[in-house]
């Protein structure tokens, strides 16, 4: 399985939103088909995504959920770093 460390690289993409990941310390590994739903810990049911991403998209499947807008994006990553989101 591994962790968010061991997928990232520079210019990876969120595979909730679609925008650029900036920092590995963004970044989170998310379970494409939730555990909540029968998904596993296999490579094949793992993308790499922002923290923030992974936490709205919840238990939800693709297709569920409202994509995240870049705007919204920007406002998390502020909120991140400046301590206020607690992911
Ligand atoms: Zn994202």
């Amino acid at each position: 399985m591994g962790s968010a460390k061991n997928w990232y690289f520079p210019g990876c993409t969120c595979g909730i939103c679609g925008h650029k990941i900036l920092s590995v310390d963004h970044a989170n590994l998310d379970h494409i088909t939730p555990k909540s739903k029968g998904g596993d810990d296999d490579d094949s049911n793992l993308q790499i995504s922002h923290r923030w991403c992974n936490q709205y998209k919840a238990d939800f499947l693709e297709g569920e959920f409202k994509k995240p807008t870049f705007a919204w994006n920007i406002k998390c990553l502020a909120l991140y770093k400046m301590g206020l989101l607690k992911i």
